[in-house]
């Protein structure tokens, strides 16, 4: 498949300063992270919160500017583009939260919510927004008649079906959904996933989902990404790294879902900070198999996997079985 959004080496650290200004670190939000993802496709980047995805998400998007590293949409640049180019960009690349409440005016009603980037793109005439907005609502299970009601009046599955109206209004290419269903009841996540699922396939959309739950991930996700602390740990397509996790961290993560064998020990200890993070790598002052290279080489992401130990690891499922009861 030919990428249509591909990402290399990103690099955006946030400086940290005193009282007075003096820079006292940095925080290693997106630490030398490369992806792609092709039309039609789902790619789901998955962490803990802190871990960098959503700063990564804005990267990837050209909301913010990457400290080094290169972001190429449909082949194009995107650091490049001037600020007027990036912001018709917008149209191809759309975002949607995880709290639809707040990405909701509370003042507009629902049609003038899905109405304005088609009027910001300059998509239908006004006199064609009605019946748009109509088909728009209508193709995430919505119905033309809640066109004139208020966000206020919905559930939040119902709002985050609106959101997603509004996200395909301009005709996107790249939806990027950051935590997307995690704040609705699972019955509700489910119906929620089932049309995504079916949008991305209708409209050869390429998806990319940021997420802590590997259980929405493992329903709509083709590709698989482990961010730990600003970097990619493992990658691969999602059935095989759910089945077979190679990485310490993915083992861990995937180890604390039902059906990820429960007697597997979940990750102990707390996520460090991201300001001034550990040395080598990352994972290490939590990891069960910590050797001393560990603490000073960084394990370089090959083969989909980002560890010294990788091919002497125990497999997954004798991992589990292993541990007492
Ligand atoms: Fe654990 Fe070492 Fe592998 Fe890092 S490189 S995950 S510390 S075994
Ligand atoms: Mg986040």
């Amino acid at each position: 498949m030919t990428a249509l959004l591909e990402a290399y080496d990103l690099v955006k650290h946030f400086p940290v300063r005193d009282a007075i200004g003096r820079k006292r670190g940095a925080v290693h939000a997106v630490d030398g992270v490369s992806l792609s993802v092709a039309a039609g496709e789902t790619l789901a980047i998955v962490g803990e919160s802190g871990c960098g995805k959503s700063t990564l998400g804005r990267l990837l998007l050209g909301l913010i500017p990457p400290d080094e590293g290169q972001v190429r949409f449909g082949g194009e640049e995107l650091t490049q583009l001037s600020p007027a180019a990036l912001r018709a960009r917008r149209r191809d690349m759309q975002m949607i939260f995880q709290d639809p409440y707040a990405s909701l005016d509370p003042r507009q009603t629902v049609q003038d919510a899905v109405a304005e980037p088609l009027r910001l793109h300059r998509i239908v005439p006004r006199a064609g927004e009605i019946a748009r907005v109509a088909s728009l609502l209508t193709r995430v299970g919505l119905s033309p008649e809640h066109a004139r009601r208020w966000p206020h009046e919905f559930s939040g599955g119902q709002r985050q079906r609106v959101a997603i109206a509004r996200a395909l209004a301009s005709g996107p290419r790249l939806i990027l959904g950051d935590e997307p269903v995690s704040a609705l009841d699972v019955s509700v996540q489910a119906q929620v996933i089932e049309l995504l699922r079916g949008l991305i396939s209708e409209m050869g959309l390429a998806f990319i989902l940021i997420s802590h739950d590997l259980g929405v991930v493992r329903q709509i996700a083709d590709r698989v990404a482990v961010m730990y602390l600003g970097r990619i740990v493992e990658e691969g397509p999602s059935e095989a790294l759910l089945a077979a996790p190679r990485h310490p961290y993915t083992r861990a993560l995937r180890a604390a879902v039902p059906g990820g064998g429960r007697r597997a020990a979940p990750v102990s200890g707390d996520v460090p900070s991201p300001i001034n993070p550990p040395s080598g790598c990352r994972f290490h002052t939590r990891c069960p198999h910590v050797e001393d290279i560990c603490r000073s080489v960084v394990p370089p992401l090959a083969d989909g996997v980002a560890c010294h130990l990788a091919d002497r690891l125990p497999p997954f499922a004798a991992v589990v079985d292993r541990q007492p009861n």
